[in-house]
């Protein structure tokens, strides 16, 4: 058991100010967190998609603690954070022009791209023996100071014990990763709440999707017009060889059952509500994951409201809290309202069909 810290950052700075003062403060607050990664501690840190656990890429005795605090299964490889474009020439092997317009248009920000790696220079725990890494920029004026105060590039998969729903709050972590981890550094909730889109590029004209995430596929298309995108993500449960072995694993699954209805919402209404019967008739503890619209329709023992259905932005900010509030209140059965696949939707319906085991009921 490790006696994990918590460094609190103030709000305040937890935004892109020039302000000195805000910047000195900043520094006080996370060198101790830089210091303990640079000499191989697991420090846990937020970004605007969710609390990442992070480790010196470098360094294998770190990453494989990792995997440990985790429990991650060692052959789904981990997405390397830099804080500053140098640092990638010392990390990966030429790569296409198009993936040098990606960084240009999109970070900092939650988008991972997967590049050649170049041979030594980190972990192969964190590439899990492929010859390729996914890098991200994240755009968080905490994570950016750590990573650039730590002088590493810092492997950073989701701060969150495997198979639980990823950490928005640092409390999510600490619920999780406590006397497991050397440090959390606490600045509040994250902002996207879910993780980052990552892409793969097949050559200059093609891009594949890997996971859907905080860069939506219509951003991508709206800045590469010309540039042909594939979704390799739609398929997940069909995929034999995954090209992204964490397409393989159920993520973020709820310790009760859930099933996401989709369809006209007074037939979603009527559907649940008709479950719920049932489920209370065997007294089983229910639950119901609905928009703001809907909320008051639903007589389940936890109703949990993601916010309004024009505003799916706030759903995704929403959900991992929700499945984890789910967890806590002991709910055995739970009904999530399906949403559009339109924008951040593409991202939060695909985190919820995992979640939910691929059980989707059409009605
Ligand atoms: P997490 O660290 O939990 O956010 O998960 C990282 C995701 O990125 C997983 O789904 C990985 O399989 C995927 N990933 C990381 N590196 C690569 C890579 N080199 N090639 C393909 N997918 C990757
Ligand atoms: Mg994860």
């Amino acid at each position: 058991m490790i006696k994990t810290k918590i460094w609190h950052v103030d709000r305040q700075s937890n935004t892109n100010s020039t302000n000195q003062e805000q910047n000195k403060k900043l520094y006080s607050e996370l060198i101790e967190g830089a210091e303990m990664l640079r000499s191989g501690g697991l420090v846990a840190f937020p970004t605007e998609t969710v609390y990442g656990l992070g480790a010196d890429a470098r360094n294998s005795e770190a990453v494989a603690g990792i995997f440990e605090a985790k429990g991650r299964p060692s052959d789904n490889p981990l997405i390397v954070h830099i804080a500053d474009i140098n640092q990638l020439g010392e990390l990966v092997l030429p790569y296409p022009q198009l993936a040098k317009e990606l960084m240009n248009r999109f970070w900092p920000g939650p988008l991972t791209i997967v590049l050649p790696v170049q041979p030594d220079k980190l972990s192969p725990l964190v590439t899990a023996g492929l010859s390729t890494v996914g890098i991200r920029m994240p755009d968080h004026s905490v994570s950016l100071e750590l990573l650039r105060l730590s002088e590493c590039p810092v492997a950073a998969p989701s701060a969150n014990r495997s198979g639980r729903p990823s950490p928005t709050l640092a409390q999510h972590v600490l619920d999780d990763l406590d006397g497991r981890i050397d440090g959390i550094v606490d600045g509040g909730p994250t902002g996207v709440g879910l993780e980052s889109t990552v892409v793969e590029l097949e050559d200059e004209r093609t891009l594949r999707i890997l996971r859907p995430g905080g860069i939506t596929e219509e951003a991508l298309i709206e800045a590469f017009p010309d540039v042909c995108i594939v979704k390799e993500h739609v398929n997940d449960e069909m995929v034999e060889k995954p090209r992204s072995p964490g397409m393989k694993y159920t993520h973020y699954a709820p310790k009760g059952e859930l099933s996401i209805v989709q369809g006209d919402s007074l037939n979603v209404i009527v559907y649940i509500n008709k479950q719920l019967e049932i489920a209370k008739s065997e007294n089983k503890l229910t639950g119901v994951l609905a928009f703001s619209e809907h909320v008051s329709e639903y007589k389940a023992d936890r109703v949990i409201d993601c916010g309004s259905e024009k505003r799916l932005d706030e759903a995704a900010q929403r959900l991992y809290a929700a499945l984890r509030e789910f967890d806590e209140a002991g709910v055995q059965f739970m009904w999530a309202e399906a949403c559009k696949t339109e924008g951040i939707g593409g991202a939060l319906m695909n985190r919820l069909v995992k979640a939910a085991g691929h059980q989707i009921i059409y009605v």
